[in-house]
């Protein structure tokens, strides 16, 4: 079963793009093979998750081999390391990710691979981490064994090129 972790942000396109269900509780992760978290709000979305064990769900999910994508916010929360720094994370990819990077000008802008929203900017790359799209020199879909992350929206774009 493809979940999507369906606590706050755009949860409801990625259902229908990808197939998923909509997903809220550790046991409902733990019945997923793939699990997608959304773009959105990275703080509100771990505010929402302290005091559950949705964080440990998902890291059991990614050890038994389980495929995760995070999608702009999702990809927050799934780096190894976030900037500005001091915002906990995931730590399942290994990358440096600068939240909110492109400006106030370029805050959202369309391609067609998707829309940047308020995107993230991957500043680091890690060894072993494969970078799989591009956009304007910017790595923005990349793969890690069994963890994506994309800092755009392939959910909305017009023509969906991405599958898990
Ligand atoms: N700016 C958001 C964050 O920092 C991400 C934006 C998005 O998911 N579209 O969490």
């Amino acid at each position: 079963m493809i979940g999507v972790l369906a606590l706050q942000g755009d949860f409801a396109a990625h259902t229908k793009a990808f197939g998923a269900v909509e997903v809220r509780l550790p046991d409902e992760i733990d019945r997923c093979d793939t699990l997608i978290l959304p773009g959105g709000e990275s703080t509100t979305m771990l505010k929402l998750m302290e005091g559950t064990r949705i964080e440990e769900a998902i890291q059991s999910l990614a050890l038994r081999g389980g495929k995760i994508l995070g999608t702009c916010a999702g990809a927050i929360l799934l780096a190894k390391e976030v900037h500005p720094a001091g915002q906990r994370s995931l730590d399942l990819i290994d990358i440096t990710i600068e939240r909110n990077s492109y400006g106030r000008q370029l805050e959202s802008f369309d391609t067609p691979l998707g829309p940047f929203i308020r995107a993230p900017r991957i500043t680091r790359v890690g060894e072993g981490v494969e970078v799989l799209k591009e956009w304007e020199g910017d790595p923005v879909l990349l793969r890690q064994g069994n963890i994506t992350v994309a800092t755009y929206h392939p959910e909305l774009a017009a023509e969906p090129s991405l599958t898990i």
